[in-house]
């Protein structure tokens, strides 16, 4: 069975012609699918009883099942889905004044093993299909529709479980069928990919003309330090990414977003915020200051406000500009992995 939420429109279209069908059967079965909302293929009114019939037999309409759903006090929503071999993903809804931003998986599990992450503890199982990164979005939407306020996703970040360009081809046909207008429409420049530093995927996602945003999850100053918290930077050392990161500025004119994790006393040093600083002077990025999200895994801890702070003030002082990351739904688990981590370990 061909899931229709993981074609991408050209794909689709493709699909349709190969079906003896006219392309434009492609729009009009997003148009079912993402403004009318259709759950079946009986609903389809303008399409005929006959290929109604032939859509029945070898294409389906699934997404995932919400397995468990958390609520946090500032409205965070965490889903635990299950997946139709069982397996289990995160997402998370974060509300913005700006709008709701939804934080999707990209893998079942990461193969990247950072030392500071719970989703790598369980390794990766599988990449997820674009139907399987449509669904988390197309589930959290059904559940603001249901609050009745008028709400629906708007921004979508690439951040869950998983390193997106260890699944590069899927990750940008759900970009292209979340983009697309006739699609769910959400706007490229609401869209970020998060990535450990893949320098391949960064290349070829400049050139992929999609005025998407990036973010690289940077960590740290220089490759000692790096090489102990992110095992790829021993394939990928800041000497490739940072030409990478430049490389990419000039092809797609778009800035990067570095991720930069505190952690206490391990890279929120003075000395590794002048080393940032020298790092990535040439590029026109900016950085995002994470509080760290302590888990029992690891023996790392999260940096004081005052360190915090004192950080970005470095930073700034050194003329790069830093924000720190808005916190959500600190409550429930909805750090990367450990929610799925909790629930496969209590099996
Ligand atoms: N693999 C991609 C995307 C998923 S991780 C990447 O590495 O960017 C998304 C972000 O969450 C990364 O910046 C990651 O380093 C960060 N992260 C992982 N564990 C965290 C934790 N416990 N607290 C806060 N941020 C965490």
């Amino acid at each position: 069975m061909i899931n229709l939420y993981g074609q991408e429109m050209e794909k689709l279209k493709a699909l349709m012609v190969q079906e003896g069908q006219k392309p434009y059967r492609a729009v009009q079965l997003y148009t079912w699918l993402y403004e009318k909302r259709a759950t079946s293929f009986d609903e389809m009114s303008d399409i005929s009883l006959k290929f109604r019939e032939t859509l029945k037999e070898k294409y389906c309409l699934n997404l995932p099942e919400i397995a468990l759903k958390q609520v946090s006090k500032d409205g965070t929503i965490k889903l635990l889905l299950n997946l139709e071999d069982n397996s289990k993903v995160e997402c998370v809804l974060m509300r913005y004044s700006y709008g709701c931003a939804v934080c999707v998986s990209s893998q079942v599990g990461c193969a990247m093993s950072c030392s500071f992450c719970s989703s790598g503890i369980l390794g990766k199982q599988r990449n997820l299909k674009p139907e399987e990164m449509v669904g988390q979005v197309l589930v959290i939407n059904e559940l603001l529709r249901q609050e009745n306020r008028g709400q629906h996703v708007t921004h979508v970040v690439v951040m869950g479980t998983g390193e997106p360009f260890d699944n590069y081809q899927n990750v940008m046909d759900f970009i292209r069928i979340i983009n697309n207008q006739k699609g769910l429409a959400i706007g490229a420049r609401h869209i970020t990919v998060s990535t450990c530093g893949l320098v391949e995927g960064i290349k070829k996602y400049a050139r992929e003309g999609l005025q998407t945003n990036l973010a690289i999850s940077l960590h740290a100053p220089n490759n000692e330090l790096r090489n102990q918290l992110m095992k790829i930077n021993k394939s990928y050392p800041l000497e490739v990414l940072i030409p990478a990161v430049k490389e990419y500025e000039e092809i797609s004119g778009r800035r990067v977003t570095y991720e930069y994790l505190l952690l206490e006393n391990v890279n929120d040093t003075k000395e590794c915020a002048e080393e940032l600083i020298e790092l990535i002077k040439g590029t026109m990025g900016y950085v995002n200051l994470i509080p760290y999200n302590e888990t029992n895994k690891n023996n790392y801890h999260r940096s004081s406000g005052n360190r915090v702070h004192n950080f970005l003030d470095y930073l700034m002082k050194g003329g790069v500009t830093a924000t720190i990351r808005k916190e959500f739904g600190s409550d429930i688990d909805a750090a990367c992995g450990q929610l799925r981590a909790k629930v496969e370990n209590e099996k």
